[in-house]
Order: C-alpha cells, then sequence, then structure tokens
C-alpha cells in the first residue's frame, strides 16, 4: 500500500462517512531529511461543523449500544492488525525525519498503549453500560435513602488536536480511552506529518471493525472547527501554549464550558544527584539518559530533558562526558543503517530552534554544538532539517529567566549547575510545570527530598539508580498505566493513567435514591435493595442468575475447640487467640477471639453448595474487613448475595461479585466483604 517511491499524493480527511480531499492542490508536505515532496495537504472546502454532528448522531449512539468490552475488544483486534501492518507504517515514519528507535516509540509504542487500554478496560470495569464508582454513600439512618456515583459516556465528540512530533502514538494514546469511554473521536493531526497519520486512520478505517461515525480525520487546517462544539464535546490539545491559549479561549469552548486538556511547551529537567560523582553507576546513568534525550526524536518529544541541573562541584564533568557521547551522535538520513540521530520535522522547525538557541545565548554560553555548521553523517543538511546536538551553560541559572521558558524543540538542552539539594529544587519549579523530570540519586533522602519538593510542579518525577538501571523505561517515555500531563506552563491536563484517562471523556453523575433504585440504574446489588433465595445461587448460572438472589445460611457456634484447633492447625498461634490474660490486657478484646481468617473460612463452609455446578472458582476477596470480635459460644450466620455480574466476551464463562455479610447471635455485623466467583455462562459447560 505505501510505495514511498511514489508521487506525492494528496492527503484526505475521512468526515461525515466519506474520503475527500477538498478543494484545491493542498500545501506541500516536505521530506524531513530529503527535502522530497511527500504529500500535499488541504481541507479547504469541507464541512467541519456537518462531521461534528455526523459524530454525535451516528457514532456516538453506535458506540454506546456497545458494552465497555465490546469496545475494548474492537481496540484489540484493531491494535492487532495495526501490528501487522507496521513496517508500513516505519516505511512512511522516516519521511517524518524520524529514525527506525524513534519510530519504535512512535508505532510500536502507539499500538501498544491502545493494546494496553483494551486489556485493562477489560481485566478492570465492568462488562457494562455504565460505571458505577465508588462506595454507596449512606444518606439516612435507616438505609432507605443512599447514594452512588455513575460513570456514562459523553454524548459528544472527542476532538484531539494533535502535534507534529508523534503522528501514530499522539493519536492512538488520546482515541483509545475515548472510544472504551464511549466517545466518537474527530482527529486532527499536526499538518506537517500527518501523511503518517492519515495512513494509520486509513488502515483502522479499512479494518472495518469501528462503527459508522467512531473515527473521523481532518487532513489539514482546524478551520472552523471549534465554532461548532457543544456541551457534550471534549477537546484535546497538545502544541505550542501560544496556539493552546488561544484555543482553550476559543468563544464556542468557553460559551459551552467544553472540557479542553492541554499539553504544552514543558521545559522538563533532569538533575544529578550530589552524591552522584563521575564514578557513580548514577553519574553514568544520568549522562547517558541526558544525552539520549538530545537526540532521540533530534530532541522534538515534549518530555525532552531541557534543563540539565547538576552539582556546582560535578559542572565540567558533567560536560566533558556529555561532549564525549554527544560527539559520536551525527544527525543523518533516517533510513540509513546504523542511523542514531534523524532530521528535525521541517526547515522552518529548524529555524524556529535556532531562533530559540539565540534567545537562550542572552543568558548562557554554548559549550557543545554549533548551530549554524550542521556536519551530518549521511544526507544533504541544505535539503534535510538536520541540526546536531547543541549543548548550553548558564553560569547563573536562579537569575536567569529564558532557560527556563524557552523551549527549543530540537536536539538543545542547557546545563544549570546548583550549589545545594533545595537550590536544585527551586531551579526545576522556575519550570512553572513540567510534564516530567527526573533525578539520578542513590541516596534515599535526597530522592524523597527533591521528588516531595518537585511534585507539585510536576505531572511524573523519574528517580534513576544503580537498582533499575536495567529496567528503567527512561525519563523520556510516557506509559499507558502512568498519567502523561502536567501543570502550568506543561498546560494544565491529563491524559492516560490507566483507566483514569477513559473518565475524562465520560460525566460523574451522584444518584440518589432507595436501594432498590440504585441497584436497578447501577446494575449492582445494594444492601436493602429487593432480593430472592430461592434456589441456591451457586446452583444457577450467568444464564439463571440475577443481582439480589441469595442464600441465607445456619447458624454456627465458634467453640474453644475450634480455636484451638485452627491455630495448632495453621501455626497461628497468636496471643489474642491462646491466651487469656494476655488478650484481656489487649484494648480491642474482652477475652480470647476467634482468629479472623477461621471466621472467612466457616463462613465459606456455611455458604458454599458443595456440589458440582456452574461456579467454578473463587478468585479472592475484596474489602474484607472484621468489624466485631467473635468469643468462644459466639454463633455466625451468613447472608451471600449476588452483587455484580460481569459475564466475559469471548469465554464460556464470567465473574460474579458476592456481598458477604457475616452476623453473630445478636445480628452484629462480624464480617463483611466481597467474595470473587468465576461462573459458567451455562451449566452443563458446552463441550470444547
Ligand atoms: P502548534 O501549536 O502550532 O500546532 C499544534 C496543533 O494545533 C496542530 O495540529 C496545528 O495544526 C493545530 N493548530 C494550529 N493553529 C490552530 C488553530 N488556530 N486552530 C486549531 N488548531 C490549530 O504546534 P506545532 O505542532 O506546529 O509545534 C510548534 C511548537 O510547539 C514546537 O516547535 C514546540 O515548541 C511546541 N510543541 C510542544 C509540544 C509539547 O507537548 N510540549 C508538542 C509539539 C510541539 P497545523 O499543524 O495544521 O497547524
Amino acid at each position: 500500500m505505501f510505495d514511498v517511491s511514489a508521487a506525492p499524493r494528496r492527503l484526505e480527511s475521512y468526515l461525515s462517512g466519506r474520503w475527500s480531499a477538498g478543494d484545491g492542490e493542498g500545501k506541500p508536505l516536505a521530506d524531513a531529511a530529503t527535502g522530497e515532496t511527500v504529500a500535499y495537504i488541504g481541507a479547504e472546502g469541507l464541512d467541519r461543523g456537518a462531521a461534528l454532528q455526523w459524530g454525535r448522531e451516528v457514532g456516538g449512539p453506535a458506540l454506546r449500544r456497545l458494552t465497555i468490552h465490546e469496545r475494548a475488544l474492537m481496540l484489540k483486534e484493531i491494535g492487532l492488525k495495526l501490528m501487522e501492518r507496521k513496517e508500513d507504517f516505519y516505511q512512511e515514519n522516516f519521511r517524518t525525519g524520524a529514525t527506525r528507535r524513534d519510530g519504535f516509540v512512535d508505532i510500536d509504542g502507539g499500538i501498544g498503549t491502545l493494546l494496553t487500554f483494551a486489556s485493562r478496560a477489560r481485566r478492570e470495569w465492568p462488562n457494562a453500560h455504565v460505571l458505577p464508582e465508588g462506595p454507596v454513600e449512606m444518606l439516612s439512618k435507616d438505609g432507605s435513602f443512599v447514594a452512588r456515583h455513575i460513570l456514562s459516556p459523553l454524548e459528544g465528540v472527542a476532538i484531539h488536536i494533535n502535534a507534529f512530533n508523534f503522528p501514530v502514538w499522539g493519536m492512538l494514546e488520546k482515541i483509545a480511552p475515548a472510544l472504551i469511554a464511549g466517545v466518537p473521536c474527530l482527529v486532527k493531526p499536526g499538518s506537517q506529518t500527518a501523511f503518517l497519520t492519515e495512513s494509520v486512520v486509513r488502515a483502522i478505517l479499512d479494518m472495518e471493525i469501528l462503527p459508522d461515525g467512531a473515527l473521523q480525520l481532518l487532513c489539514g487546517s482546524a478551520g472552523d472547527l471549534l465554532d461548532h462544539v457543544m456541551p457534550q464535546d471534549a477537546v484535546t490539545f497538545t502544541g505550542s501554549a501560544g496556539t493552546g491559549r488561544k484555543l482553550r479561549t476559543h468563544p464556542a469552548i468557553v460559551e459551552n464550558s467544553v472540557r479542553f486538556t492541554m499539553e504544552a511547551d514543558s521545559l522538563n529537567a533532569a538533575i544529578l544527584g550530589p552524591d552522584a560523582g563521575p564514578d557513580s553507576e548514577e553519574f553514568a546513568l544520568f549522562v547517558r539518559e541526558v544525552s539520549n534525550e538530545m537526540t532521540a526524536k533530534a530532541g522534538q518529544k515534549c518530555t525532552a530533558i531541557r534543563r540539565v541541573i547538576v552539582p556546582a562541584a560535578l559542572e565540567d564533568a558533567v560536560i566533558d562526558a556529555l561532549k564525549e557521547r554527544l560527539g559520536k551522535t551525527q544527525p543523518g538520513l533516517p533510513d540509513a543503517d546504523g542511523a542514531r540521530m534523524g532530521a528535525l520535522v521541517s526547515l522552518g522547525e529548524r529555524d524556529a530552534v535556532r531562533a530559540q538557541v539565540e534567545r537562550l545565548r542572552a543568558e548562557a554560553e554554548i559549550v557543545f554544538g554549533d548551530p549554524g555548521e550542521v556536519r551530518v553523517a549521511s544526507g544533504d543538511p541544505q535539503k534535510g532539517a538536520f541540526l546536531g546536538p547543541i549543548l548550553l551553560r548558564c553560569a547563573s541559572p536562579m537569575e536567569a529567566v529564558a532557560v527556563h521558558e524557552v523551549e527549543a524543540f530540537g536536539p538543545v538542552a542547557t546545563i544549570l549547575p546548583y550549589e545545594d539539594v533545595e537550590g536544585a529544587i527551586q531551579l526545576a519549579r522556575k519550570g512553572r510545570g513540567s510534564l516530567v523530570s527526573s533525578l539520578f540519586t542513590n541516596d534515599a533522602d535526597v530522592a524523597r527530598d527533591v521528588t516531595l519538593g518537585m511534585a507539585p510542579w510536576h505531572g511524573r518525577v523519574l528517580v534513576g539508580n544503580r537498582g533499575s538501571a536495567k529496567t528503567s523505561t527512561g525519563h523520556g517515555s510516557p506509559l499507558a498505566p502512568l498519567i502523561h500531563g502536567g501543570p502550568g506552563r506543561a498546560g494544565g491536563g491529563e491524559e492516560m493513567g490507566g483507566m483514569r484517562g477513559v473518565k475524562h471523556f465520560m460525566q460523574r453523575t451522584a444518584v440518589q435514591g432507595t436501594p432498590e433504585m440504585i441497584a436497578a440504574i447501577t446494575g449492582e446489588w445494594v444492601s436493602g435493595a429487593p432480593s430472592r433465595a430461592d434456589v441456591h445461587p451457586f446452583r444457577k448460572s450467568l444464564a439463571e442468575l440475577e443481582i439480589g438472589d441469595q442464600v441465607l445460611t445456619d447458624a454456627r457456634e465458634v467453640t474453644q475447640g475450634d480455636v484451638e484447633h485452627f491455630a495448632e492447625f495453621t501455626g497461628d498461634t497468636f496471643y489474642a487467640h491462646m491466651d487469656s490474660d494476655a488478650a484481656k490486657a489487649n484494648p480491642f478484646f474482652d477475652d480470647r477471639v476467634a482468629h479472623g481468617y477461621l471466621i472467612a473460612s466457616f463462613a465459606a463452609g456455611l455458604f458454599v453448595s458443595p456440589e458440582p455446578g456452574p461456579v467454578l472458582a473463587n478468585y479472592g476477596v475484596d474489602n474484607l474487613r472484621f468489624m466485631t470480635p467473635v468469643y468462644f459460644g459466639d454463633t455466625l450466620r451468613v447472608r451471600l448475595t449476588c452483587k455484580a455480574i460481569n459475564p466475559r466476551e469471548n469465554a464460556e464463562h464470567g465473574e460474579v461479585r458476592w456481598d458477604c455479610l457475616v452476623t453473630n447471635q445478636d445480628g452484629e455485623t462480624v464480617a463483611e466483604y466481597d467474595v470473587l466467583t468465576m461462573v459458567a455462562k451455562t451449566w452443563p459447560m458446552p463441550e470444547e
């Protein structure tokens, strides 16, 4: 499909159900490394308002008809199929100036993020349309009025306005959480690298896995797109702070209180701990990390290290070590064998980086590299946007302004010396909000002081030392389970962070009512809601089981013999079970008490229905609490109620959560917890 030597293609947008190029020839997009025209881009005359309406009216309802797990399974299938096609994307990746290693972060990283969301959604969330969140809140003494929070999908479109630097990851990490939430997406990639995004979107749509309207693409200017946003839409933006500010205050965004998530210029830092002398492992790790972050993606990463904060006494040693490493890294054609560093995305961006370096030079001197003269390992520095690494040094970083404000979006970093740990923290905070900073130290006190000092100003902090030298994922890699975003200058947004990221595309609603109403609305049984105790619920398959199905057990006395037998048998001879005087001296007990785990074991003995049947396995308990001590002679009873049923999409079983309440002869709650089981969808189960 991708013949990179073919004539430049006219990029198309996919809006309102069809591919269309829009009017005119479009603007040429150059190969970052050779200057050859790759494609033409433009979206003149395309109806952006109609596209948003199509997403809301067609895509949204279709996605919302599916359960969370069904949506996640679609993403899994898409991710696996994209993996099969990834070599095609790598070929186009070179044309953005990125090496194969850079492409790994964008392409494999993007697909991996999609797959991570697909898997976590099925593991962590119910196979449902609505997500109950948090505990049931008791709002009345008699339990007749309760509340629960629920999350439901926004009914608008998630508009993702992305930067040029991660044409694949930048799109996939944003559409994955939105689609799992049940919200259709319209992606507007950064124009300069939109040809790669277009190829991936084309591949996704060709799979015909997503319902109509779930994914749209706008290749070209955003035009009047934001004039058409409505209250249920959400906008995410990655790019420059200037554009972000303009969009965040767009009248339609303000008027409709549209959720706006922004990730912009961030002056990330790396700090070398005062303990990390030139011979330490941490020193070597630090130098490697700084040099990698300067050269990966030619420094065009939102997380790249811009400020290199080092003890004043180690400044010269760090500069020497960095010079040696950077001296081995020359930019060149990204597809050349062994290419270590590719090109900036365009000649225009190179001009912009040079201008930013000039601004930095007002406060800092260049100690390595030359913004004017470019030496290349391969390629033509006139035609390709090559620029070698540039290291600056600022002698008075506490007084300086530009080094904490100017994001030279290329292979550029500035050394900032500090006198003491407090000074290092202050320098990091002068970035006024960053996506990530890292600290290299083997001293746990330094790690704590610096991390806690930086945390309010950072979305992520990485502490590197010899213990994680081989396993660390590195300063610059945002990871799907961790949040990505930062306060202040970094935009004030937050993305990913595991399933937290999905909630950004959902509305949280507090629902109040009787337990019966809350159970019906959330699909989860709540104490006080109707229940029935006919057939033992362990005899019911998922086809027959309903929330509220219950078993009320006989009573069982707990004797001294039981407790002593359990103590001997398990080896748990803790004094509170064995020694009356010692137990009485304990402020919580009047005498010897039964083991908590004996209570849980007796409870299982009381509620279980032992013959083979649809309950296949017990895989744990949640929220186990022992509330009232059990003394010799007390009697226990169990009420076990089916609380939540979660059928697996692609299996013959599902998970059932049971509310387990253990009470004593006085009706006091002795223990409370959720029992987690696997239950067959039908019984007997179909033969393999
Ligand atoms: P921009 O802010 O110019 O563009 C980001 C996105 O916004 C692109 O998709 C762009 O589209 C779009 N856009 C631009 N103007 C508008 C508008 N008026 N309405 C709607 N959408 C708009 O950033 P660039 O990607 O061009 O990068 C410029 C600089 O931003 C970099 O040099 C770097 O300093 C910084 N940057 C910071 C990042 C970070 O996360 N820290 C990431 C990337 C860039 P189009 O491409 O069509 O103009």
